[in-house]
């Protein structure tokens, strides 16, 4: 949409929003609907802009900052929507990577495996005794395969530190 880095058009939309003195703002119309205003519902009470019979746009001189804030306020609300849409789409891409998953374990410890059964089955221990713990999915095959040979799991335990960043880190749930 624009050339301008990010950072420096959410600084000029900052700087016109913070420019303006009145507010908030708040909508009138008159009991015929002919006639409408909008100014600061706190303050000196003076309307920023009014239409009507009498005032057909009449934008009190003073408004500068107010004016600059109404005329820009169709392309910065888009361009903001599009960041705001652009920023969730990356979030949601890096949360279908940092996803819990349950792995099994014996009561010691030694070992992860994807189902209980299997965890039963190749640690020798009957179905009642095996444990669970939740790791992220994807920071857990990092983690692994960095190490040699396998240790425990560290930074990969659920949640997270992506995962809690995103705020999809709750502790873990007994299930
Ligand atoms: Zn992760």
């Amino acid at each position: 949409m624009s050339s301008v880095p990010p950072a420096d058009r959410a600084a000029e939309i900052r700087a016109r929003l913070d420019a303006v003195s009145t507010g908030p703002w708040s909508t009138e119309y008159n009991d015929y609907g002919d006639e409408w205003w909008f100014g600061g519902s706190s303050g000196d009470g003076e309307n920023v802009l009014s239409f009507g019979d009498d005032d057909c746009g009449v934008l009190a001189g003073r408004h500068r900052s107010e004016a600059a804030l109404i005329a820009n306020a169709p392309t910065d609300l888009a361009y903001l929507l599009g960041r705001v849409e652009e920023l969730e789409g990356q979030r949601g891409a890096v949360g279908a990577l940092h996803v819990r998953e349950r792995r099994y374990t014996d009561p010691d410890g030694n070992g992860s495996w994807t189902t209980a059964a299997r965890c039963s089955a190749e640690a020798d221990i009957p179905m009642a005794e095996v444990e669970h713990f939740d790791i992220c999915a994807h920071c857990g095959e990092l983690e692994m395969s960095f190490s040699v040979p396998i240790a425990d799991y560290m930074d990969a335990m659920w949640p997270c530190a992506t995962a809690k960043a995103l705020g999809l880190g709750e502790a873990t749930d007994e299930t």
